[in-house]
């Protein structure tokens, strides 16, 4: 089977952020407004699984990240600890 790593030394990969290249803006909304945008970005971006994991092992509280919202993230590690 051939595998690549997602989580390379270091931050790497945020070279290949596909949000670096859009704008924090849709990462960071107002509350209470959309971050559909933002998902959908993510929803293209090459290493959205190495960014969601960095957003869950550094405790990253506001924005989108790897195609999750925080609330979504704080769900996430409610139910896988
Ligand atoms: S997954 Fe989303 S938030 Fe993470 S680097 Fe890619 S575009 Fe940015």
């Amino acid at each position: 089977m051939h595998t690549e790593t997602m989580t390379p030394a270091g931050t790497d990969w945020q070279n290949q952020a596909l949000c670096a290249q859009t704008g924090a803006e849709f990462f960071f909304p107002e509350p209470g407004s959309s971050v559909r945008e933002a998902k959908r970005i993510c929803g293209m971006c090459a290493i959205r699984s190495a960014c969601l994991e960095y957003a869950l092992t550094h405790d990253e509280r506001f924005g989108v990240w790897g195609g999750m919202s925080e609330k979504e993230r704080m769900a996430l590690r409610r139910t896988s600890r």
